[in-house]
């Protein structure tokens, strides 16, 4: 069978981690059964809309590297694909449960529907719910209400005493009490169809044969059976996905921890395969000890059956900056290069070579590729590299017994590599000589490496020392030496 999936966005803001995650899943499920992935921009909340939230939810998207066969930009057969261009559909669809006696209009104010969640807070009721008053309305006050144009809104009849079914592919049967389900509002006083019935009538007159998403949209989904059965559809299977918490806590991703929302994590410099992969693994598992997955084999192995049944998967910042890390070492340097340059356009500014080319940014990147966990990572482990650092000559204490000994060092150091001839500035030459020198001068090696290191590079952690010598050569390396004396 092919499967046809969705998502289903709303602009009111931006699209969260947990969002790419269903999309991911999406993906994986509608390209095994070369079926569609359909997206839908859910924009009929005008009040929450923000500005440019559509594009940038499309932006990041493609940024992950993922796509979608009917929907914005693609087109598709049940065009438009955002809500807001559809509202006729929909009032054509609430008036036919009205006919149907599945929905009726209701005419009461604000200021009555406030004062009756007044009352029932008062009493201390579970759930505040309207109280049916607009039902025992007969056709001809309807009538007479609709001629003298009273705002209203039309609400589902929800049955009393009744179990509502639903059947979750992943969390099997479950029965929802009607009695706790309010009369929802499918259709507002301005004309735009609330998320219930919209959701309904686009998921069925687009062919969606799954819908999955995050578990936070599971009591609005016996409100969606009920709707289907009044318009005497098909409902699609449903497969409720958990939510994502911080590691050892039971609440939901938070800010104060680290980024929430896709687009941030780009710009934190993770890099979009390591997300996916990461992402994998938030709500399923394999069931091997397989953890590297492209694309490509995440497609083929996906499957309902093992999606986790918990409430919550914990969403693991250090397990993903270490996906990300072994990304970066296992892309070629220059692939890595074309990123680092790229992130850098992107979210800081042109970057400042300084005076060198891209064969040495190569060598510094193979340099420190070991240790670089994301792309943003690059200017602080590089920028020695590039420019003089600021050397703290208070510091040297830290590194040699006293700062004397330390200026001393660098001096007979200085020496030595001022005498090194260009051609014979290599770092197993520089490696030997200095070597030998600390036999010379009776210098434990700590003493004076790190003295040499903080003297050249300002930071008390570098690559191997005599790489970064040899690489920045000898003109700069004498030359910082010098300048640490002064
Ligand atoms: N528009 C909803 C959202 O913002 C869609 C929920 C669903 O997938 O049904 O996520």
């Amino acid at each position: 069978m092919k499967i046809r999936t969705r998502l289903a966005p709303s602009p009111t803001g931006e699209i969260h981690v947990g969002t790419m995650r269903t999309l991911l899943y999406d993906y994986a499920l509608a390209k095994q059964t070369s079926g569609e992935l359909i997206l839908r921009i859910e924009d009929t909340d005008r009040e929450r809309y923000v500005e440019g939230a559509e594009e940038r939810a499309l932006k990041v998207i493609e940024d992950y590297g993922l796509s979608w066969d009917e929907g914005p930009k693609v087109g598709g057969p049940q065009e438009p694909y955002f809500q807001s261009q559809r509202l006729d559909i929909y009032k054509k669809y609430a008036i036919e449960l009205v006919e149907k006696g599945f929905a009726y209009y209701c005419f009461c104010t604000q200021e009555r529907l406030e004062k009756l969640r007044e009352e029932q807070r008062k009493e201390k009721l579970a759930v505040t719910k309207y109280d049916k008053h607009c039902l025992s309305l007969t056709k001809e006050e309807v009538e007479k209400n609709l001629k003298e144009g009273i705002p209203y809104v039309i609400r589902l009849k929800v049955p009393s005493n009744e179990e509502i079914e639903v059947e979750d592919l992943v969390l099997g049967k479950l029965t929802f009490p009607s009695n706790d389900i309010d009369d929802q509002v499918l259709m507002k006083s301005d004309g735009f169809p609330t998320y219930h019935l919209a959701v309904v009538v686009d998921d069925h007159l687009m062919n969606i044969t799954h819908i999955l998403r995050g578990r936070e949209w599971l009591p609005s989904t016996p409100k969606h059976v009920l709707l289907y059965k009044a318009f005497g559809w098909r409902p699609p299977k449903f497969v409720h996905l958990p939510l994502l918490r911080e590691v050892n806590s039971t609440k939901k991703l938070s800010k104060r921890t680290g980024s929430v929302n896709a687009a941030d994590f780009l710009k934190d410099g993770y890099l979009p395969e390591a997300l996916l992969n990461f992402m994998m693994f938030l709500g399923w598992n394999p069931g091997t000890e397989k953890e590297i997955y492209s694309l490509e084999e995440f497609v083929k192995d996906f499957s309902i059956g093992k999606i986790q049944t918990s409430e919550m998967a914990a969403f693991d910042r250090q397990k993903l900056l270490w996906f990300n890390g072994m990304y970066i070492r296992n892309m070629s340097t220059e692939e890595l290069w074309n990123k680092v340059v790229l992130w850098h356009e992107r979210y800081l500014e042109k970057m400042d070579f300084g005076k060198y080319k891209k064969e040495f940014s190569l060598k510094v990147l193979d340099l420190v590729k070991e240790r670089m966990k994301t792309l943003a990572e690059f200017n602080d482990l590089t920028s020695y590299f590039y420019f003089k650092p600021f050397v703290d000559k208070s510091k040297f204490i830290e590194f040699s017994v006293s700062l004397d000994k330390a200026k001393e060092i660098i001096k007979n150091y200085l020496d030595l590599y001022r005498n090194i001839p260009s051609e014979e500035w290599t770092k197993d030459n520089l490696d030997k000589l200095s070597h030998e020198y600390l036999s010379k001068y009776n210098y434990k090696p700590k003493e004076a490496f790190m003295t040499l290191r903080y003297a050249t590079c300002g930071v008390s952690f570098t690559p191997p020392l005599f790489d970064v010598f040899n690489l920045i050569g000898k003109e700069e390396t004498t030359s910082r030496l010098e300048d640490s004396l002064r």
